[in-house]
């Protein structure tokens, strides 16, 4: 069968735009319940239903069981709000964040529906086909923006192909428009551009579930990544970071600050962890780019610079030690001493595991520590002071 050769009926075409609202409501709420977070899709949920309704009133009044006056108007203003109000619940679940000012864009429903009533160009098909998609492709075609836009803070894969499905049905909205006002130039019947539209409602449906999924997992992905007082990343994710084998040019440092017990008892544990944030963001800042540094637990640090030579590497060690040294951190007027000691490794020409040269930068933070503290030592056989 040909797709012209196709018959859609309207009584169909209805009924399954009615349920391809219901059933993306239902996806909503359902979502909504299972995040605990509202995220929009309670909006979205609205947004729908409010559509769903605009399309059962179409649907009724097909059927003649409704006086036309009412369902002519029912479907135009429930469609109006409709779309109104999933443009508000698309901005917030794309950016994450309630914005209020968003609702002041019912202000349009506000101002079109008394117009509308006065009027009365609802009852005409064509001036309320062609205002109703003209409204839904201005509000969908906003709303694919929105996702587009929203790619920058937060860059979700599924985000492409939300916003392209939500712009393809914008599109086929002003292609209805088109077809309503001069049929000639349209590229298809309105009643097939409808048909396709229904599919990209339940894709819309589809896409932002998987949005909310992905943006769970990314945040889950984030949480087993990040140490949660410094914000740095953790012993896993700097594992992860790690080549199988290290090469020559690899440096790991081990750093593990000087006496932070003595901080702990003398200034209290509170202040022990502000000096850990504050170390932490040192480190990050003068960390040569290209550099990863993490906190591997307690007050013990690491860092991995590639392609960098043991000279290099040493003198990156000894100012981050000097850095550190200089980091005022303050405690009830009173400058609480920092110091760091910092162990060097070296790849070398061997393909060594990193946590072979995780022990190797032990060893030298060992030295360091035995040596005075407060300066970095280059892992050597036999181990011995480079500061
Ligand atoms: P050294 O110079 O030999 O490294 O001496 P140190 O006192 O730094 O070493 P030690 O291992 O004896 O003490 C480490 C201290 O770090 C003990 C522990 O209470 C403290 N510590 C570990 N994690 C945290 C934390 O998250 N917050 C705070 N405030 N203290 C921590
Ligand atoms: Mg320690
Ligand atoms: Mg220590």
């Amino acid at each position: 069968m040909t797709l012209q050769s196709f018959q859609l009926d309207l009584p169909t075409v209805l009924l399954l735009h009615q349920c391809s609202f219901l059933v993306g409501a239902l996806c909503f709420l359902y979502t909504r319940w299972q995040s605990r977070r509202g995220e929009g899709l309670g909006t979205l949920a609205i947004g729908f239903l409010a559509l769903a309704m605009s399309s059962t009133l179409a649907g009724l009044g097909d059927r003649s069981i409704l006086s036309r006056e009412i369902w002519t108007f029912g479907t135009f203003t429930s469609g109006l709000i409709g779309y109104a109000v999933f443009w508000v619940g698309m901005r917030r679940l794309s950016s994450g964040k309630a914005h209020r000012a968003d609702w002041l864009v019912m202000i349009g429903p506000a101002v079109l529906i008394p117009v509308a009533a006065v009027t009365q160009f609802y009852l005409v098909d064509v001036v309320r086909g062609a205002v109703s998609n003209f409204i839904s492709f201005v509000s969908l075609a906003a709303a694919a923006a929105t996702v587009l836009r929203d790619r920058r803070p937060e860059n979700l894969p599924v985000r492409l192909v939300l916003a392209t499905v939500i712009a393809l049905s914008s599109l086929l909205a002003l292609t209805i428009v088109v077809a309503m006002l001069t049929p000639a130039l349209a590229p298809m019947t309105p009643r097939w551009a409808f048909f396709i539209r229904i599919i990209c409602h339940f894709a819309v449906a589809l896409f932002v579930i998987i949005l909310v999924k992905e943006r769970a997992e990314a945040a889950l992905r984030h949480a087993a990544d990040t140490d949660t007082l410094t914000g740095v990343g953790n012993r896993r994710w700097f594992t992860s970071r790690m080549p199988k084998a290290m090469r020559e040019d690899d440096a790991l440092f081990l750093m593990d600050l000087d006496l932070f017990k003595q901080v702990n008892d003398r200034f209290g544990h509170d202040t022990g962890d502000q000096v850990l944030v504050s170390f932490a963001e040192t480190i990050e800042k003068n960390l040569r780019a290209g550099g990863s540094f993490a906190r591997l637990g307690g007050e013990e640090f690491a860092a991995y610079l590639p392609h960098t030579t043991a000279s290099e590497a040493m003198a990156a060690a000894e100012q981050l030690v000097d850095v550190v040294r200089k980091l005022v951190v303050d405690s009830n007027g009173e400058r609480v001493p920092l110091t760091v000691s910092i162990g060097v490794a070296m790849g070398e020409d061997k393909d060594r595991s990193w946590s072979e040269l995780l022990k190797m930068a032990d060893a030298a933070l060992y030295a360091a520590k035995n040596s005075g503290r407060n300066r970095a030592v280059m892992f050597a056989e036999p181990t011995k002071a480079a500061a």
